[in-house]
């Protein structure tokens, strides 16, 4: 248990390193809650093109994301639902329309401001497992253990082309590579919370790993503070 009473463990990592699906696990196995804060500045992506608000214009973003109300309830089979002012936006969330314009939104430090508060706010308590960009660095500084999980873009964009292949209107390895790197790159220079590891994360580089094995691999992290 932390010194303060509240435990939290941060994951954070580029685009596509496992994030979600090893942190949902990892989050089951320790009895802890979940949250992929990634989803709320996707849902705030969503709002801004259903307002229908020009990219280039930062008010505009900021006034749609101001505009709703994001609600995170958990689905039966352990996954997260996100709903906008009500209503399920969970299958719009990964789309590649989204994927190529988030970060523009989250780039924004009105709207970092907003979103941090409100993650506080759901940590309050502890024993949450919470994956983002800036967990460690920014959002719960005292989070134990932090842990950085990452792979080549290579592999990170091939594991979510796999992940989406099903879905119409899926564009090419290339695009979603491409979309990826573009991506990262908006999300580790921007002056607002910038990506990168925390000065005491644990790095894990998963490229040869398998999902299983990087659950594990994250327990045992996690199993001092834990048990
Ligand atoms: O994790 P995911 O790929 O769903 O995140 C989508 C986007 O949300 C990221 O590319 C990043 O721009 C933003 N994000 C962020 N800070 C977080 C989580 C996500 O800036 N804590």
């Amino acid at each position: 248990m932390h010194q303060n009473g509240a435990t939290a463990i941060a994951i954070d990592g580029p685009a596509a390193a496992g994030k979600t699906v090893v942190g949902t696990r990892l989050a089951k196995k320790i009895g802890y809650r979940f949250l992929d804060t990634g989803m709320m500045y996707r849902a705030a992506t969503v709002a801004a093109l259903d307002a229908g608000a020009d990219f280039e214009d930062l008010k505009q973003l900021t006034d749609a994301a101001q505009a709703i109300e994001i609600e995170a309830r958990a689905a039966g089979d352990g996954t997260t639902l996100i709903f906008i002012n009500g209503t399920d936006i969970t299958s719009r969330l990964r789309s590649h329309e989204v994927d190529s314009r988030v970060s523009i939104v989250s780039a924004i430090p009105r709207i970092r401001e907003i979103m941090v508060e409100a993650q506080r706010k759901l940590a309050e308590g502890g024993g949450i497992v919470m994956v983002g960009r800036d967990i460690g660095t920014v959002v719960l500084k005292n989070a134990d253990p932090k842990i950085y999980l990452t792979a080549t873009l290579e592999t990170r964009a091939e594991r979510r082309f796999v992940e989406m292949q099903d879905r119409p209107g899926q564009p090419p390895l290339e695009e979603v590579q491409e979309t990826m790197r573009k991506r990262d790159d908006i999300d580790s220079s921007r002056e607002a919370s910038p990506l990168r590891p925390a000065e005491d994360a644990v790095i894990v580089e998963t490229d040869d790993m398998t999902v299983d094995e990087v659950v594990c691999k994250l327990s045992d992290i996690a199993r001092r503070v834990v048990s």
